[in-house]
Protein backbone atom coordinates (compact mmCIF):
# COMPACT_ATOMS: atom_id res chain seq x y z
CA UNK A 1 0.00 0.00 0.00
CA UNK A 2 1.13 3.60 -0.65
CA UNK A 3 -0.31 6.88 -2.12
CA UNK A 4 -1.92 6.11 -5.34
CA UNK A 5 -1.25 2.14 -5.04
CA UNK A 6 -4.08 1.42 -2.91
CA UNK A 7 -5.90 -1.79 -4.16
CA UNK A 8 -8.97 -2.96 -4.10
CA UNK A 9 -9.07 -6.47 -2.61
CA UNK A 10 -12.45 -8.35 -4.32
CA UNK A 11 -15.06 -11.09 -2.60
CA UNK A 12 -13.39 -10.77 1.36
CA UNK A 13 -14.85 -13.17 3.89
CA UNK A 14 -15.39 -10.42 6.84
CA UNK A 15 -17.02 -13.51 9.23
CA UNK A 16 -14.20 -13.17 11.67
CA UNK A 17 -14.04 -9.54 11.38
CA UNK A 18 -17.26 -9.09 13.53
CA UNK A 19 -17.97 -9.90 16.63
CA UNK A 20 -21.40 -11.55 16.33
CA UNK A 21 -19.45 -13.81 14.48
CA UNK A 22 -21.88 -13.65 11.31
CA UNK A 23 -21.18 -14.58 7.89
CA UNK A 24 -20.65 -12.06 5.31
CA UNK A 25 -18.75 -11.16 2.70
CA UNK A 26 -17.93 -7.98 1.36
CA UNK A 27 -17.73 -7.53 -2.90
CA UNK A 28 -14.45 -5.65 -2.31
CA UNK A 29 -12.26 -4.42 0.70
CA UNK A 30 -9.88 -0.95 0.81
CA UNK A 31 -7.72 -1.09 3.44
CA UNK A 32 -5.93 2.37 4.37
CA UNK A 33 -2.60 2.30 6.21
CA UNK A 34 -0.26 5.44 7.65
CA UNK A 35 0.76 6.10 3.89
CA UNK A 36 -2.50 6.31 1.94
CA UNK A 37 -3.97 9.89 1.21
CA UNK A 38 -7.16 11.02 0.64
CA UNK A 39 -6.04 11.75 -3.11
CA UNK A 40 -5.55 8.12 -3.34
CA UNK A 41 -8.42 6.80 -1.61
CA UNK A 42 -10.60 8.68 -4.05
CA UNK A 43 -9.14 7.89 -6.86
CA UNK A 44 -9.50 4.05 -5.63
CA UNK A 45 -13.11 4.19 -4.85
CA UNK A 46 -14.29 6.39 -7.74
CA UNK A 47 -16.99 4.71 -9.19
CA UNK A 48 -17.81 2.47 -6.28
CA UNK A 49 -18.61 4.50 -3.91
CA UNK A 50 -17.61 4.07 -0.06
CA UNK A 51 -20.25 2.02 1.20
CA UNK A 52 -19.19 1.30 5.07
CA UNK A 53 -15.94 1.67 7.26
CA UNK A 54 -15.50 -0.75 9.16
CA UNK A 55 -13.63 -0.84 12.31
CA UNK A 56 -12.73 -3.97 14.33
CA UNK A 57 -16.37 -4.81 14.10
CA UNK A 58 -17.71 -5.21 17.27
CA UNK A 59 -20.79 -2.86 17.30
CA UNK A 60 -22.03 -3.56 13.52
CA UNK A 61 -24.71 -6.12 12.45
CA UNK A 62 -23.34 -7.26 8.93
CA UNK A 63 -25.83 -8.69 5.84
CA UNK A 64 -24.70 -11.76 4.21
CA UNK A 65 -23.27 -9.67 0.84
CA UNK A 66 -22.47 -6.39 1.58
CA UNK A 67 -21.78 -4.53 -2.35
CA UNK A 68 -19.67 -1.98 -2.84
CA UNK A 69 -16.09 -1.16 -1.09
CA UNK A 70 -15.69 -1.42 2.36
CA UNK A 71 -12.91 0.18 4.00
CA UNK A 72 -10.50 -0.51 7.03
CA UNK A 73 -8.86 1.75 8.60
CA UNK A 74 -5.16 0.32 9.79
CA UNK A 75 -3.11 3.45 10.64
CA UNK A 76 -1.43 2.88 14.09
CA UNK A 77 0.70 5.62 16.27
CA UNK A 78 0.20 7.32 19.29
CA UNK A 79 1.77 10.65 20.38
CA UNK A 80 1.67 12.90 22.91
CA UNK A 81 1.11 16.85 21.38
CA UNK A 82 1.11 18.87 24.20
CA UNK A 83 1.39 19.14 27.75
CA UNK A 84 0.11 22.04 30.19
CA UNK A 85 -0.04 21.85 34.08
CA UNK A 86 -3.95 21.19 33.78
CA UNK A 87 -3.86 18.78 30.56
CA UNK A 88 -2.16 16.51 28.27
CA UNK A 89 -3.23 15.67 25.10
CA UNK A 90 -2.59 12.52 22.90
CA UNK A 91 -3.11 11.83 19.64
CA UNK A 92 -3.79 8.11 18.08
CA UNK A 93 -4.27 6.65 14.95
CA UNK A 94 -7.70 5.50 14.06
CA UNK A 95 -6.65 2.11 13.58
CA UNK A 96 -5.12 2.03 16.80
CA UNK A 97 -7.07 -1.18 19.10
CA UNK A 98 -8.61 1.18 21.77
CA UNK A 99 -7.89 -1.15 24.80
CA UNK A 100 -4.15 -1.62 23.96
CA UNK A 101 -4.09 2.31 23.82
CA UNK A 102 -5.89 3.11 27.14
CA UNK A 103 -3.06 0.70 28.64
CA UNK A 104 -0.24 2.61 26.84
CA UNK A 105 -1.99 5.83 28.50
CA UNK A 106 -1.87 4.17 31.80
CA UNK A 107 1.92 2.72 31.44
CA UNK A 108 3.23 6.84 30.17
CA UNK A 109 1.23 8.15 33.89
CA UNK A 110 -1.30 9.60 31.20
CA UNK A 111 -5.10 8.29 33.02
CA UNK A 112 -8.08 9.60 32.69
CA UNK A 113 -9.25 6.62 30.16
CA UNK A 114 -9.17 3.60 32.76
CA UNK A 115 -12.82 3.48 33.23
CA UNK A 116 -13.06 2.52 29.28
CA UNK A 117 -10.88 -0.50 29.80
CA UNK A 118 -11.52 -3.44 27.86
CA UNK A 119 -14.32 -2.29 25.50
CA UNK A 120 -13.55 -3.44 22.04
CA UNK A 121 -12.64 -2.21 19.00
CA UNK A 122 -11.16 0.90 17.45
CA UNK A 123 -9.42 4.03 18.16
CA UNK A 124 -11.62 5.50 15.16
CA UNK A 125 -15.14 4.08 16.07
CA UNK A 126 -14.54 5.61 19.92
CA UNK A 127 -16.21 8.92 18.43
CA UNK A 128 -18.83 7.53 16.41
CA UNK A 129 -20.92 6.37 19.65
CA UNK A 130 -19.18 8.34 21.92
CA UNK A 131 -17.91 4.98 24.43
CA UNK A 132 -19.26 5.31 27.60
CA UNK A 133 -18.99 3.01 30.47
CA UNK A 134 -18.53 3.24 34.50
CA UNK A 135 -19.18 6.41 34.14
CA UNK A 136 -17.12 8.01 32.00
CA UNK A 137 -17.79 9.04 28.38
CA UNK A 138 -15.23 9.42 25.55
CA UNK A 139 -16.86 12.98 25.05
CA UNK A 140 -15.32 13.99 28.86
CA UNK A 141 -11.93 12.84 27.04
CA UNK A 142 -11.74 14.57 23.78
CA UNK A 143 -10.24 17.61 22.21
CA UNK A 144 -10.59 17.05 18.26
CA UNK A 145 -10.41 14.24 15.12
CA UNK A 146 -9.06 14.28 12.09
CA UNK A 147 -11.34 12.85 9.79
CA UNK A 148 -11.71 12.94 5.92
CA UNK A 149 -14.59 13.56 4.35
CA UNK A 150 -15.01 11.18 1.20
CA UNK A 151 -18.50 13.22 -0.05
CA UNK A 152 -16.57 16.53 -0.20
CA UNK A 153 -13.14 14.92 -0.73
CA UNK A 154 -11.18 16.87 2.07
CA UNK A 155 -9.70 16.87 5.60
CA UNK A 156 -11.45 18.37 8.49
CA UNK A 157 -10.97 18.74 11.97
CA UNK A 158 -13.15 18.35 14.00
CA UNK A 159 -13.89 19.55 17.75
CA UNK A 160 -16.29 19.00 20.13
CA UNK A 161 -19.29 21.29 18.89
CA UNK A 162 -18.54 19.78 16.10
CA UNK A 163 -18.93 16.04 16.71
CA UNK A 164 -22.71 16.58 18.66
CA UNK A 165 -22.11 14.18 21.30
CA UNK A 166 -24.93 12.63 22.98
CA UNK A 167 -25.63 9.42 24.88
CA UNK A 168 -24.01 7.02 22.60
CA UNK A 169 -24.50 9.36 19.49
CA UNK A 170 -22.77 11.49 17.11
CA UNK A 171 -22.89 13.04 14.02
CA UNK A 172 -20.73 10.54 12.77
CA UNK A 173 -23.47 7.95 13.72
CA UNK A 174 -26.49 9.65 12.14
CA UNK A 175 -24.31 10.45 8.82
CA UNK A 176 -24.59 8.08 5.83
CA UNK A 177 -22.17 5.18 6.26
CA UNK A 178 -19.17 5.95 4.51
CA UNK A 179 -19.33 9.94 4.79
CA UNK A 180 -16.78 10.16 7.21
CA UNK A 181 -13.41 8.65 7.43
CA UNK A 182 -11.95 9.48 10.92
CA UNK A 183 -8.01 9.00 10.66
CA UNK A 184 -6.77 10.23 14.04
CA UNK A 185 -8.18 11.10 17.49
CA UNK A 186 -6.46 13.58 20.38
CA UNK A 187 -7.66 13.46 23.69
CA UNK A 188 -7.20 15.60 26.99
CA UNK A 189 -6.47 14.11 29.30
CA UNK A 190 -6.48 15.60 33.00
CA UNK A 191 -3.02 15.98 34.58
CA UNK A 192 -4.68 16.53 38.06
CA UNK A 193 -6.66 13.22 37.76
CA UNK A 194 -9.16 12.06 39.88
CA UNK A 195 -11.20 8.47 40.44
CA UNK A 196 -14.45 7.76 38.89
CA UNK A 197 -16.16 5.28 41.12
CA UNK A 198 -19.53 6.52 41.10
CA UNK A 199 -20.65 2.92 39.88
CA UNK A 200 -21.70 0.26 42.72
CA UNK A 201 -20.05 -2.65 41.10
CA UNK A 202 -16.62 -0.52 40.64
CA UNK A 203 -17.11 1.21 44.19
CA UNK A 204 -17.95 -2.17 45.66
CA UNK A 205 -14.70 -3.97 43.85
CA UNK A 206 -12.42 -1.24 45.23
CA UNK A 207 -13.49 -1.55 48.44
CA UNK A 208 -13.23 -5.21 48.55
CA UNK A 209 -9.30 -5.01 47.65
CA UNK A 210 -8.94 -2.50 50.54
CA UNK A 211 -7.60 0.59 48.83
CA UNK A 212 -8.70 3.73 50.46
CA UNK A 213 -10.95 5.92 48.83
CA UNK A 214 -8.23 8.62 48.74
CA UNK A 215 -5.94 6.04 47.64
CA UNK A 216 -6.86 4.66 44.49
CA UNK A 217 -4.76 5.19 41.64
CA UNK A 218 -5.85 4.95 38.00
CA UNK A 219 -4.57 1.12 37.89
CA UNK A 220 -6.75 0.06 40.55
CA UNK A 221 -9.50 1.59 38.51
CA UNK A 222 -8.24 -0.04 35.53
CA UNK A 223 -7.95 -3.39 37.16
CA UNK A 224 -11.49 -3.40 38.52
CA UNK A 225 -13.29 -2.57 35.13
CA UNK A 226 -11.39 -5.12 33.85
CA UNK A 227 -12.33 -7.89 36.23
CA UNK A 228 -15.93 -6.46 36.54
CA UNK A 229 -15.85 -6.42 33.02
CA UNK A 230 -14.46 -10.50 32.30
CA UNK A 231 -16.64 -11.84 35.02
CA UNK A 232 -20.20 -10.12 33.56
CA UNK A 233 -19.88 -10.16 30.14
CA UNK A 234 -19.65 -12.74 27.63
CA UNK A 235 -16.01 -12.98 25.96
CA UNK A 236 -17.23 -12.87 21.69
CA UNK A 237 -14.05 -15.35 21.54
CA UNK A 238 -16.21 -17.33 23.10
CA UNK A 239 -20.11 -16.60 22.44
CA UNK A 240 -20.13 -13.90 19.55
CA UNK A 241 -21.85 -10.62 20.43
CA UNK A 242 -21.88 -6.68 19.77
CA UNK A 243 -22.20 -5.78 23.60
CA UNK A 244 -25.22 -4.01 24.63
CA UNK A 245 -27.89 -4.67 22.15
CA UNK A 246 -29.97 -1.45 23.20
CA UNK A 247 -29.35 1.81 24.33
CA UNK A 248 -30.77 2.99 27.95
CA UNK A 249 -33.97 5.20 27.43
CA UNK A 250 -34.30 8.52 28.52
CA UNK A 251 -37.54 9.09 29.41
CA UNK A 252 -39.30 12.51 30.99
CA UNK A 253 -39.92 12.39 34.86
CA UNK A 254 -43.78 12.07 34.29
CA UNK A 255 -43.13 8.55 32.35
CA UNK A 256 -40.61 7.42 35.18
CA UNK A 257 -43.00 8.47 37.92
CA UNK A 258 -45.72 6.72 36.18
CA UNK A 259 -43.82 3.52 35.72
CA UNK A 260 -42.24 3.26 38.95
CA UNK A 261 -45.73 3.56 40.72
CA UNK A 262 -46.22 -0.15 39.03
CA UNK A 263 -42.52 -1.28 39.19
CA UNK A 264 -40.89 0.40 42.27
CA UNK A 265 -37.82 -1.66 41.74
CA UNK A 266 -37.34 -0.03 37.95
CA UNK A 267 -33.22 1.07 38.01
CA UNK A 268 -33.19 4.86 37.09
CA UNK A 269 -30.99 7.30 37.03
CA UNK A 270 -31.70 10.81 37.13
CA UNK A 271 -29.83 13.09 34.07
CA UNK A 272 -29.34 16.36 33.18
CA UNK A 273 -32.72 18.62 32.15
CA UNK A 274 -35.38 16.29 34.44
CA UNK A 275 -35.03 12.66 32.48
CA UNK A 276 -34.53 9.69 33.67
CA UNK A 277 -32.41 7.13 31.94
CA UNK A 278 -33.99 3.16 32.64
CA UNK A 279 -31.84 0.59 32.77
CA UNK A 280 -32.92 -1.56 29.06
CA UNK A 281 -31.11 -4.62 30.99
CA UNK A 282 -34.00 -4.89 33.93
CA UNK A 283 -36.70 -3.74 31.22
CA UNK A 284 -35.53 -6.99 28.96
CA UNK A 285 -34.85 -9.13 31.87
CA UNK A 286 -38.92 -8.40 33.26
CA UNK A 287 -40.11 -9.25 29.37
CA UNK A 288 -38.79 -12.65 30.17
CA UNK A 289 -36.20 -12.53 27.72
CA UNK A 290 -33.11 -13.39 30.21
CA UNK A 291 -31.33 -16.42 29.13
CA UNK A 292 -34.19 -17.13 26.40
CA UNK A 293 -32.90 -18.59 23.29
CA UNK A 294 -34.28 -18.59 19.56
CA UNK A 295 -32.87 -20.72 17.04
CA UNK A 296 -29.83 -19.67 16.51
CA UNK A 297 -29.78 -16.49 18.68
CA UNK A 298 -30.86 -15.52 22.07
CA UNK A 299 -30.49 -13.07 24.42
CA UNK A 300 -27.56 -13.96 26.83
CA UNK A 301 -28.28 -15.96 30.25
CA UNK A 302 -26.16 -13.37 32.67
CA UNK A 303 -26.54 -9.65 30.79
CA UNK A 304 -30.09 -9.89 29.29
CA UNK A 305 -29.19 -6.78 27.04
CA UNK A 306 -26.58 -8.61 25.36
CA UNK A 307 -27.95 -10.42 22.41
CA UNK A 308 -25.44 -13.72 21.32
CA UNK A 309 -25.06 -15.70 18.42
CA UNK A 310 -25.43 -19.27 19.60
CA UNK A 311 -23.71 -20.70 15.98
CA UNK A 312 -24.66 -20.24 12.59
CA UNK A 313 -27.22 -16.91 13.04
CA UNK A 314 -27.98 -14.46 10.55
CA UNK A 315 -28.76 -10.67 10.46
CA UNK A 316 -32.47 -11.32 9.76
CA UNK A 317 -32.42 -13.92 12.81
CA UNK A 318 -30.71 -10.80 14.68
CA UNK A 319 -32.81 -8.48 13.75
CA UNK A 320 -35.88 -10.52 13.87
CA UNK A 321 -34.89 -11.15 17.65
CA UNK A 322 -34.19 -7.83 18.30
CA UNK A 323 -37.68 -6.67 16.86
CA UNK A 324 -39.45 -9.21 18.93
CA UNK A 325 -37.76 -8.25 22.14
CA UNK A 326 -38.47 -4.40 21.44
CA UNK A 327 -41.96 -5.06 20.72
CA UNK A 328 -42.63 -7.03 24.08
CA UNK A 329 -40.50 -4.38 26.09
CA UNK A 330 -42.78 -1.70 24.67
CA UNK A 331 -45.69 -3.79 25.44
CA UNK A 332 -44.97 -4.34 28.46
CA UNK A 333 -43.75 -0.55 29.82
CA UNK A 334 -44.72 1.45 26.66
CA UNK A 335 -40.96 2.16 26.34
CA UNK A 336 -39.38 2.00 22.72
CA UNK A 337 -35.72 0.60 22.92
CA UNK A 338 -33.32 1.59 20.47
CA UNK A 339 -30.71 -0.64 18.97
CA UNK A 340 -27.48 0.14 19.28
CA UNK A 341 -25.06 -1.62 16.48
CA UNK A 342 -25.01 -0.42 13.27
CA UNK A 343 -26.73 -2.32 10.22
CA UNK A 344 -24.55 -2.74 6.81
CA UNK A 345 -26.01 -4.22 4.09
P1 LIG B 1 -17.17 -1.14 14.26
O1 LIG B 1 -18.11 -2.05 14.97
O2 LIG B 1 -16.36 -1.72 13.18
O3 LIG B 1 -17.99 0.10 13.70
C1 LIG B 1 -18.92 0.77 14.49
C2 LIG B 1 -19.35 2.05 13.77
O4 LIG B 1 -18.22 2.93 13.70
C3 LIG B 1 -19.78 1.84 12.32
O5 LIG B 1 -20.79 2.77 12.03
C4 LIG B 1 -18.53 2.15 11.51
O6 LIG B 1 -18.82 2.61 10.21
C5 LIG B 1 -17.94 3.26 12.33
N1 LIG B 1 -16.48 3.38 12.22
C6 LIG B 1 -15.55 2.48 12.62
N2 LIG B 1 -14.31 2.97 12.39
C7 LIG B 1 -14.47 4.18 11.84
C8 LIG B 1 -13.56 5.19 11.36
N3 LIG B 1 -12.25 5.05 11.43
N4 LIG B 1 -14.10 6.31 10.81
C9 LIG B 1 -15.43 6.48 10.74
N5 LIG B 1 -16.33 5.59 11.18
C10 LIG B 1 -15.85 4.45 11.71
N6 LIG B 1 -19.56 0.30 23.60
C11 LIG B 1 -19.58 1.25 24.57
O7 LIG B 1 -19.83 2.43 24.28
N7 LIG B 1 -19.34 0.93 25.87
C12 LIG B 1 -19.05 -0.32 26.27
O8 LIG B 1 -18.81 -0.56 27.45
C13 LIG B 1 -19.03 -1.35 25.27
N8 LIG B 1 -18.80 -2.63 25.62
C14 LIG B 1 -18.81 -3.61 24.66
C15 LIG B 1 -18.58 -4.94 25.05
C16 LIG B 1 -18.57 -5.95 24.11
C17 LIG B 1 -18.33 -7.37 24.56
C18 LIG B 1 -18.79 -5.64 22.74
C19 LIG B 1 -18.74 -6.72 21.72
C20 LIG B 1 -19.04 -4.33 22.35
C21 LIG B 1 -19.05 -3.30 23.31
N9 LIG B 1 -19.30 -1.95 22.96
C22 LIG B 1 -19.29 -0.98 23.92
C23 LIG B 1 -19.56 -1.59 21.57
C24 LIG B 1 -18.25 -1.38 20.73
O9 LIG B 1 -17.15 -2.01 21.32
C25 LIG B 1 -17.93 0.09 20.54
O10 LIG B 1 -18.99 0.76 19.91
C26 LIG B 1 -16.66 0.30 19.69
O11 LIG B 1 -16.29 1.66 19.68
C27 LIG B 1 -16.79 -0.19 18.25
O12 LIG B 1 -15.51 -0.20 17.67
P2 LIG B 1 -15.19 -1.00 16.34
O13 LIG B 1 -13.83 -0.60 15.91
O14 LIG B 1 -15.40 -2.45 16.57
O15 LIG B 1 -16.26 -0.40 15.34
P1 LIG C 1 -24.37 -1.84 35.67
O1 LIG C 1 -23.16 -1.34 36.35
O2 LIG C 1 -25.01 -3.11 36.14
O3 LIG C 1 -25.48 -0.69 35.67
C1 LIG C 1 -26.74 -0.90 35.03
C2 LIG C 1 -27.12 0.34 34.27
O4 LIG C 1 -27.29 1.39 35.20
C3 LIG C 1 -26.01 0.75 33.31
O5 LIG C 1 -26.52 0.59 32.05
C4 LIG C 1 -25.66 2.17 33.67
O6 LIG C 1 -25.87 3.09 32.60
C5 LIG C 1 -26.59 2.55 34.80
N1 LIG C 1 -25.84 3.07 35.97
C6 LIG C 1 -25.29 2.34 36.99
N2 LIG C 1 -24.76 3.17 37.91
C7 LIG C 1 -24.97 4.42 37.48
C8 LIG C 1 -24.64 5.72 37.99
N3 LIG C 1 -23.99 5.88 39.16
N4 LIG C 1 -25.01 6.79 37.27
C9 LIG C 1 -25.65 6.66 36.10
N5 LIG C 1 -25.98 5.47 35.56
C10 LIG C 1 -25.65 4.36 36.24
O7 LIG C 1 -24.11 -1.99 34.08
P2 LIG C 1 -23.40 -3.13 33.25
O8 LIG C 1 -24.37 -3.67 32.31
O9 LIG C 1 -22.62 -4.05 34.14
O10 LIG C 1 -22.34 -2.28 32.41
C11 LIG C 1 -21.32 -1.55 33.06
C12 LIG C 1 -20.88 -0.39 32.18
O11 LIG C 1 -20.31 -0.89 30.97
C13 LIG C 1 -22.04 0.53 31.79
O12 LIG C 1 -21.56 1.86 31.78
C14 LIG C 1 -22.39 0.07 30.40
O13 LIG C 1 -22.92 1.10 29.59
C15 LIG C 1 -21.04 -0.40 29.87
N6 LIG C 1 -21.23 -1.48 28.87
C16 LIG C 1 -21.63 -1.12 27.62
C17 LIG C 1 -21.78 -2.07 26.63
C18 LIG C 1 -22.15 -1.67 25.23
O14 LIG C 1 -22.07 -2.49 24.33
N7 LIG C 1 -22.57 -0.45 25.00
C19 LIG C 1 -21.57 -3.41 26.93
C20 LIG C 1 -21.21 -3.75 28.23
C21 LIG C 1 -21.03 -2.77 29.19
P3 LIG C 1 -24.85 3.35 31.38
O15 LIG C 1 -24.98 2.14 30.51
O16 LIG C 1 -25.40 4.58 30.78
O17 LIG C 1 -23.48 3.52 31.92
Amino acid sequence: LGCGLLELVKNVDLSASNTLGLAARAQSVLCIDNDASLAAVCEAVRGHGVQRVLGGGSNVVLAAELPGVTVQVQTRGVQLLTQSAQARVVQAQAGECWHDFVQYCLAQGWPGLENLALIPGTVGAAPVQNIGAYGVELAQRFHSLVAWDLQAGRVVEMGLQDCQFAYRDSVFKRAAPGRWLIVAVRFCLPVRWQPVLDYPDLQRYVDLQGVASDAVEAQDVFDAVCAIRRSKLPDPAVLPNAGSFFKNPVVTREQYLYLARTWPDLPAHAQAGGFYKLAAGWLVEQAGWKGKRVGAVGMHERQALVLVNHGGATANQVLALAAQVQASVQQRFGVLLEQEPVVFS
